[in-house]
């Protein structure tokens, strides 16, 4: 189209003739055809599909898809309900409150779900309103469910006599499958701490009740970045093969590990004296798991070798004793370390096996497999 023709084209600038009339007097079709061909340069049949609104549970799905924060959701839905209520009434009582107050938040909340709660439980909502049961067939009817007096449907259950709150006693029941209760489980998750799904449910449960709540709870928690940058996976090591000794079958006591636990207080005989440290010695059997404790009054090689008789006098003789090189003792075992380590224990204790004929073995130093118990 050039330029003049543009400029005495009254539909382009301004628009079909019927629309400056009133709104009473408009067409009643749906589709018109733009037929003059100056002012476009194919004539095109144009089907206008005019809705008269928007239904009510697109609606909903729509208002809901909006937000990605329920409180905010609230706080909005609250101030369009406000402005809606200034506009019906008289001026001067008009709410000069600037925030939202926990009765408008509330109003807000109980809008929308029961506007969820009409899409979702159809047949159920239109049961209750004639006070009629439920259907057999309805996936809510083990929960006796109730319309409240604020018009949602509720738990019905059988805490009346109890002294719990009205909300904990009747939760408002929620499908799973509705933006607004995802946007609800985010807001309880976020609310106390990113919660662990457990935990979350059942903070949920003083109020609400969500049907299928228990996967939507772990799917919220699953899909949490700050939950899963807070416990990232670790990787683990697939541990080397158990020694021989340990899944070979063998006469209880024949291979043991031997290892220090303590110190413990032992009541001295002489009053005077206050109480006095002892260890105790923990012989593990390899193949059976058997403990056997015995008592060492000190650490000093000699009490141990005395301990290591005892046993041997009680279980029979080992062919092959473990121990650690005591670096699993820390703090006051300081002295234990020592000793374990020093030249002339070690050498003591070999003299003493060699002359039973036990073999001796030191793990070596954080190789928890050589020993594995
Ligand atoms: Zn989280």
């Amino acid at each position: 189209m050039s330029a003049d023709m543009l400029l005495q084209c009254d539909l382009w600038w301004h628009g079909p003739t019927w629309l400056l009339r009133k709104e009473t007097d408009w067409p009643a079709q749906t589709s018109f055809v733009i037929e003059n061909p100056d002012v476009l340069r194919e004539s095109r049949r144009v089907n206008c599909a005019a809705t008269p609104m928007a239904s009510e549970s697109s609606f909903i799905d729509e208002l809901v898809g909006k937000f990605s924060n329920y409180q905010r959701m609230l706080r909005v839905i609250a101030f369009c309900l406000r402005f809606a209520r200034n506009c019906q009434h008289n001026t001067t009582a008009h709410s000069n409150f600037i925030g939202i107050s926990v009765d408008e938040a509330r109003e807000a909340e109980t809008r929308l779900i029961k506007l969820v709660q009409k899409q979702t439980f159809v047949d159920e909502w239109k049961s209750l309103e004639q006070m009629k049961p439920v259907s057999a067939k309805s996936r809510i009817k083990w929960f006796h469910p109730m319309l409240s007096p604020e018009g949602l449907i509720r738990i019905g259950g059988r805490l009346n006599q109890s002294h719990q709150s009205y909300d904990a006693k009747h939760q408002i029941i929620l499908p799973s499958s509705h933006a607004l209760s995802s946007l609800l489980v985010r807001s309880y998750h976020e609310k106390h701490l990113h919660a662990a799904p457990q935990l979350l449910l059942s903070t949920l449960r003083l109020r609400y009740w969500i049907i299928g709540g228990r996967n939507l709870a772990r799917t919220i928690v699953h899909n949490c970045i700050v939950c899963v940058r807070a416990r990232p996976k670790l990787l683990e090591q697939f541990m080397a093969e158990l020694p021989s000794s340990r899944v070979i079958a063998n006469r209880p006591f024949s291979t043991t590990g031997v290892d220090y636990w303590g110190p413990i207080l032992l009541k001295s005989t002489n009053r005077r004296a206050g109480p006095r440290k002892a260890y105790v010695a923990v012989f593990v059997c390899f193949c059976t798991k058997a403990v056997h404790l015995e008592l060492v009054a000190d650490l000093s090689t000699a009490k141990f070798i005395q301990a290591l008789r005892r046993f041997v006098a009680r279980r029979g003789l080992c062919s092959n004793i473990f121990s650690d090189n005591g670096r699993n003792f820390v703090g006051a075992a300081n002295e234990l370390k020592s000793l374990i380590r020093s030249k002339h224990h070690q050498q003591a204790i070999a003299e003493e096996c060699n002359e039973n004929g036990i073999k001796w073995h030191f793990n070596p130093p954080k190789a928890s497999h050589f020993g594995g118990l």
